[in-house]
């Protein structure tokens, strides 16, 4: 039945317009991060409560529809679910979508991104803690620190740009290594892209002096350099999530949750592996859309579940609040 609503945008209680979803395909991953996934133990979802690539294309149109331009595919390891292009090549062919991106460890990119290109996606971020194949053992228990450069490189190859290298820096684990990040930028062109380890998902290991904050990777780069780094300037007074070298040689991101939130210029939500909305990564509460999509709801009732959720969107974190309470889920099922 077509749609009666209209297609207006999604706005929150605080003026804030959803554009970007990020979508966990899987909860399931090959590697076992410290940071976010216990060793054992971890309790799959069956198949059938996993959305299938239309029910996923079905609410992307929807959210299409809504303004949202920008999708990023997550996980767990997006690359474990099957034939994840073909999921591509639904998405970057629904009207209004702007940017289709990826975000993997890079363990299964060296066969794949040639054909993740060819369906459309636009960029790949690619999660590399150490340039040390011991440490980074010892952040993602595997062994397959030569298996994510053959990644690395066949996804340039594949002519993806950008290519952004997730960090997390674990203090007293990889800090170290803030040198040879800023050689991987200048000499390479990868965009290291460091994201303050959070305290979500694994209940042992976090604690605030462990964070290593974005303005002090800034300080140690440009002592290793010798070159400063220019902040890129935001709309709206917002602390800058970007820095180019002044000899205009690199160029490194930021996503400084910790110790300079962003929440008052979140344009996000998210979608978990069996169909639920959130709205904000620590979000206590979700939609569940899957039950919609499987009882024969209408796209205006879904949407109109979606607006309602929208409305509720949190004003932000509560990461440095005393009342803080960490979501029950992990990372990897939210999607990161
Ligand atoms: N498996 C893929 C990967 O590792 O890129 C996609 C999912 S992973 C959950 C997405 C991102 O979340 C990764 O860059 C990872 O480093 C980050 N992440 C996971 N747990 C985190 C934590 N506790 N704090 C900060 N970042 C975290
Ligand atoms: Fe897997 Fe990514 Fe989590 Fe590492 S960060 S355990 S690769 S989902």
């Amino acid at each position: 039945m077509p749609s009666t609503v209209p297609h207006t945008p999604l706005v929150d209680s605080f003026g804030r317009t959803v554009t970007n979803v990020r979508i966990s395909v899987t909860d399931r991953c090959n590697f076992r991060c410290r940071y976010c996934m216990p060793e054992e133990g971890t309790q799959w979802l069956d198949r059938h409560e996993i959305l299938s690539y239309e029910e996923i294309a079905r609410l992307v149109r929807i959210l299409a529809q809504h303004g949202v331009r920008k999708v990023r595919l997550t996980g767990g390891e997006p690359l474990m679910r099957k034939d994840l292009h073909q999921l591509v090549r639904l998405l970057v062919s629904i009207p209004g979508i702007e940017d289709c991106a990826l975000t993997t460890n890079g363990f299964f990119l060296a066969d794949q991104a040639a054909a993740l290109k060819a369906s459309g996606l636009h960029r790949v971020n690619v999660s590399l803690d150490s340039l040390d194949p011991e440490t980074f053992m010892a952040m993602t228990r595997r062994d397959h620190y030569v298996e994510v450069w053959k990644g690395i490189e066949a996804a340039h190859a594949a002519g993806l740009r950008p290519i952004k290298i997730n960090a997390v820096l674990v203090r007293g684990v990889n800090e170290h290594e803030i040198p040879r990040f800023a050689r991987l930028a200048r000499e390479r062109g990868f965009i290291p892209r460091f994201i303050e380890f959070m305290p979500i998902g694994m209940g042992d290991g976090w604690s605030r002096d462990k964070v290593v904050a974005g303005r002090e990777v800034v300080a140690a780069m440009e002592a290793s350099t010798g070159v400063r780094l220019l902040p890129v300037e935001r709309a709206g007074g917002q602390p800058a999530d970007r820095f180019v070298f002044e000899d205009g040689i690199g160029e490194i991101g930021f996503i400084n949750s910790v110790s300079e939130p962003f929440c008052g210029n979140c344009d996000r939500v998210r979608i978990t592996s069996d169909g639920k909305f959130r709205t904000c990564l620590f979000s206590l509460q979700e939609t569940d859309l899957r039950a919609m999509l499987r009882s024969g709801q209408s796209d205006d009732t879904i949407a109109a579940a979606i607006r309602a959720a929208v409305a509720q969107k949190e004003a932000g974190h509560l990461i440095n609040d005393p009342a803080f309470v960490r979501p029950e889920r992990t990372m990897s099922q939210i999607g990161g």
